[in-house]
């Protein structure tokens, strides 16, 4: 394992249930230049130092037995392709976990890239393209606009599995601090 990789990490949330199938923790990733017009997440733009972990860190600290998957958002993860890697692999290889990623980019471009198709080799369902605020996704299916498109890299999932019980997820945390995450904001 490569232990020099370091992700910049807005958030974690150790179990959500509206972020793909099932249970699943999901990493924000810090840093997005895509600028689309009302992102959820701006205050995960700026390239500054939030919280800096290993990719094996993340789950020790935030791994919750009974998980089906890790769901990677942001930012854009594929501002940190090395640390992305990384995370997903492990995901995949030492806690049997399914894995969806969010990204602003567009798959072909991606795929120009090396280290992006082995990316997508440890990726089930990606998720791409830039929220649109003009084309709010009016069903349940996981994401924000009708333009993203869901690339099923791999044979464990449908698009039926991408379909949520809810579009907003708020989740009290032990101190009773509020964690909002989902594909809508409460006003
Ligand atoms: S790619 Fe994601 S985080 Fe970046 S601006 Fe677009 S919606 Fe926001």
């Amino acid at each position: 394992m490569n232990h020099d990789v370091i992700i910049n990490v807005h958030s974690v949330i150790p179990v959500s249930r509206i972020n793909g199938p099932g249970k699943r923790m999901v990493v924000f990733f810090q840093g997005c230049r895509n600028k689309c017009a009302g992102c959820f997440n701006p205050e995960t733009h700026p390239f500054i130092r939030i919280a800096e972990y290993h990719p094996g860190t993340i789950f020790t600290k935030f791994y919750r037995p009974g998980i089906e998957g890790l769901t990677v958002s942001g930012g854009d993860p594929f501002y940190q392709r090395r640390g992305l890697l990384q995370l997903l692999r492990s995901a995949r290889e030492d806690y049997g976990l399914s894995t969806v990623v969010y990204t602003g980019f567009e798959y072909e471009m991606l795929a120009a890239s090396t280290i992006c198709r082995t990316i997508f080799s440890y990726t089930d369902v990606l998720i791409d393209g830039r929220f649109d605020e003009t084309k709010i996704e009016p069903t349940m299916l996981a994401r924000g606009s009708t333009n993203q498109r869901l690339h099923f890299l791999s044979n464990r999932y449908t698009e039926k599995d991408l379909v949520m019980p809810g579009k907003i997820e708020l989740i009290v945390g032990p101190e009773g601090t509020i964690t909002q995450t989902g594909f809508s904001k409460v006003a």
